[in-house]
């Protein structure tokens, strides 16, 4: 089992410029908020809300996920920070409206140098219930209903700077896309590439998502769900789970291009860097994956849905830029992406 690292240690390694602690007895809340950065505006990241099995291990997520953030507003040009929130506990069975209200009173107190929204155990319905207490939240101002199609619509655009750096032409007619996941972003980004005239390979663990995409747009299932990283394809989409390229994965990939809506794609860095090696495009995921960032944040600052759809096709552009860097410095992409996050934050 791995020792968990110590909070110097953490500290040392992320950087933060705020940790706060939270326990409340009445609603049984636990919670931290890790403001990673706010060099560059306010901090902003979802609160995930996950049955932790110590503080020691929602603090390292919380730090991680909140630099995370801090890169991919950097990134994306967008005037925030990075924050996180984490609440400790099983959603299944601790969350109750108290304790999101006692939670949504604590963002509120940050009086906007901290914002947040939805993330894993925490639902649209939630993000209702504390919009009672805080105004400092992703959704209130309700400019979609769901931000998932909008990181289809940038990783759709990302997936064709890829086939133009690879192939020299950007039309996905005809490709051969194989996409892990048909859940809410992966379901809009298969409609999008159908439309387009890809032929499309998708995988995923329930069967009612497979079925759902195989009736509405022809898709070809591969069956079991791990078949799909060998499978011959020009491009790969995770956008289901995180560390899936891996010392066991990456020796049987057998396709040009990795871009897809997955965080935390890479198991370490090294496997970008392998990627590289074996002449394999990886589109670094906080850069692809970032209109449903771009979207909260025009909900947070009154924008349209008309302008975040605007500012996600910008993601196109990025990646082109990253990979051509990438290509002249003979480095791996995800390299050049975080010295590119690293040196707007550094500049401010
Ligand atoms: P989701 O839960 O709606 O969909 C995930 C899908 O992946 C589900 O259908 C699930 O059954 C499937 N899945 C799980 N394990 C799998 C496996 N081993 N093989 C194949 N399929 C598997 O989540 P989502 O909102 O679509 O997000 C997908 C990914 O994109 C996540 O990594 C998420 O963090 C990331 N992401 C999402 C957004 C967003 O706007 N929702 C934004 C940025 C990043």
């Amino acid at each position: 089992m791995k020792t968990p690292k110590s909070i110097h240690e953490l500290m040392a390694q992320y950087a933060p410029q705020e940790v706060h602690y939270y326990s409340d007895s009445t609603t049984g809340l636990k919670a931290l908020i890790v403001i990673h950065s706010t060099a560059l505006g306010p901090a902003t990241g979802g609160t995930r809300f996950y049955p932790y099995q110590s503080w020691e291990a929602a603090l390292e997520d919380a730090l991680q996920l909140a630099q995370a953030m801090s890169y991919k507003c950097a990134v994306a040009e967008l005037p925030f920070g990075g924050g996180k929130g984490v609440i400790l506990g099983d959603p299944k069975r601790d969350k109750t409206p108290q304790l999101l209200r006692a939670y949504a009173r604590i963002v509120q107190q940050f009086n906007g140098r901290f914002t947040t929204g939805e993330e894993m155990g925490i639902s649209p319905e939630d993000i209702k219930v504390m919009m009672d207490e805080t105004k400092f939240i992703a959704g209130a101002k309700g400019i979609t209903p769901d931000i998932a199609p909008v990181t289809a619509q940038g990783v759709f655009y990302g997936l064709k700077a890829c086939f133009q750096t690879v192939f020299g032409n950007s039309s996905l007619h005809g490709r051969t896309i194989a996409v892990q996941g048909a859940g809410k972003v992966g379901y809009h980004l298969i409609k999008l590439l159908a439309a387009e005239g890809a032929k499309l390979f998708v995988s995923d663990i329930d069967r009612r998502a497979l079925d759902k995409v195989h009736s509405e747009f022809g898709v070809k299932i591969v069956e079991p769900p791990e078949a799909i990283y060998a499978l011959e394809c020009d491009a790969f989409a995770p956008c289901a789970i995180g560390g899936i390229i891996n010392d066991t994965t990456l020796p049987l990939l057998n396709c040009k291009i990795v871009a897809g809506s997955a965080n935390n794609q890479l198991k370490e860095p090294r496997h970008g860097d392998r990627l590289h090696e074996f002449g394999i495009l990886y589109a670094p995921d906080y850069v692809i994956n970032a209109g449903g960032l771009i979207a909260a944040v025009q909900d947070l600052l009154g924008g349209s849905l008309a302008k975040a759809l605007q500012e996600t096709e910008k993601i196109y552009g990025r990646l082109l830029k990253i990979f051509e860097i990438a290509r002249r410095e003979r480095i791996a992409p995800h390299r050049v992406a975080d010295r590119m996050a690293e040196e707007r934050l550094r500049k401010h």
